[in-house]
């Protein structure tokens, strides 16, 4: 489907029914996926899902055994990497450590033949680019783990592949840099417009630069979409769970009309707006459901004894932990555990670990997925 909104633009890397297997292992599992020109595209997914696979494979690096890897429209299935107009940087920037920082950067341009005078012009173009002019005589060893993973940047960007590769760029950097460095990532593709394919496992980090991400886990891939499309309407439960916090009840559907009534197996009925059914087709009276509730959608109050009306819970606090501009409570409710996150600056906090709270949410805002069982 992601095919089509942006079909006018021509794809970078084109994946088709890429499959890898080591021994009797499937790491990564007919996978199809492109890559539009001028596109960040992250593959997400948790440790061992098949990401680093895939993105090897684009490399070079790895042989797929079965489907094919176009880039700019050819197929390079047999074509060896260096032949192939990537560029690659890695987790642990794998610098020349016997080079300076300007002969770690040249490195690309000399392997091509590119004459001297050139070379040195665009080196220096290179080092202002990723703000490391003045370092151009230092050995990788003298330098921080941002400068060095900047140097690595300027290292692959300089001869100006098709596209850029990039495993886990940031793991290696503390909390603050690596914040720092996604900005610099951010403006280094604006600046260069430069289509990467970036794999990561951090979600957050996902939601910040992709264009479009690409969830994956045991090798398969669930998901393509932007973080907005991922966020609100997640295909399943792997995906759901995996971007953004979640809740889920089950429950089997008991009414299906312009609102569907679910009976919980916690107990209790909701009502909820066919708009928020994810697969109408499958999800008929008498059919087994998931049904997702974002935390940021509840609505929490103190339960006053008051009766208990459409969409509502009630429950006690468990735990709370006050993040500033948000609290987040966790609320048994028979046998679930319910998060719950409220907008903390509109008042003082009044509700306390312990309490009696109602819990209620609006008709259209949970999300009702087919139970697909376990
Ligand atoms: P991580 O985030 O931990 O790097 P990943 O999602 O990148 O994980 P891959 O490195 O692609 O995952 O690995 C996918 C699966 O393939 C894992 O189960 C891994 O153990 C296995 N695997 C990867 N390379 C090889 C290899 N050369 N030989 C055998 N198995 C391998």
């Amino acid at each position: 489907t992601d095919a089509q909104d942006v079909s006018k633009q021509k794809n970078v890397v084109e994946l088709n029914a890429l499959t890898k297997e080591f021994q009797d292992l499937v790491a990564v599992n007919d996978v199809t996926l492109s890559v539009k020109d001028g596109e960040i595209l992250t593959l997400l997914g948790p440790s061992g899902c098949g990401k680093t696979t895939t993105l090897r494979m684009i490399a070079g690096f790895e042989t797929p055994t079965k489907g094919e890897i176009r880039l700019t429209g050819d197929d390079v299935s047999e074509t060896p990497p260096y032949k192939r107009d990537t560029g690659m940087v890695f987790q642990r920037y794998a610098l020349f450590q016997h080079m300076t920082v300007a002969d770690n950067i040249a490195f690309g341009l000399k392997m091509q033949g590119t004459p001297d005078s050139e070379i040195d012009s665009r080196v220096s173009e290179m080092l202002e680019m990723v703000k490391l002019s003045g370092l151009q005589g230092r050995y990788p060893a003298e330098l921080s783990g941002g400068q060095q993973q900047r140097v690595a940047l300027a290292r692959s960007l300089i001869i100006e592949p098709s596209v850029l590769l990039l495993d886990e760029p940031l793991a290696n950097l503390d909390k603050k840099l690596r914040e720092e460095m996604r900005m610099e990532f951010l403006r280094l593709h604006e600046e260069l417009d430069v289509t990467m394919v970036y794999v990561t496992h951090n979600q957050e980090e996902a939601l910040m630069i992709s264009d479009r991400m690409a969830v994956m886990s045991d090798g398969n891939l669930h998901q393509v979409g932007t973080p907005e499309e991922i966020y609100l309407n997640p295909n399943d439960e792997f995906v759901a769970d995996f971007i953004g916090q979640a809740t889920f009840l089950s429950g089997s559907v008991t009414d299906a009309g312009s609102i569907y009534t679910i009976e919980l197996q916690m107990g209790g009925v909701i009502e909820v707006a066919r708009s928020s059914i994810e697969s109408p087709d499958e999800t008929e009276v008498g059919s087994d459901v998931n049904v997702l509730f974002r935390p940021e959608k509840f609505h929490i109050e103190k339960h006053t004894g008051a009766d208990i009306g459409r969409n509502q819970f009630t429950g006690h606090v468990e735990e709370s932990t006050y993040l500033g501009d948000t609290i987040e409570y966790y609320v048994r409710a028979g046998n679930e555990r319910i998060q719950v996150n409220q907008q903390s600056l509109t008042q003082a906090r009044e509700i306390d670990d312990g309490d009696e709270v109602l819990i209620s949410f609006d008709e259209d805002t949970p999300l009702v997925l087919p139970s697909r069982g376990q």
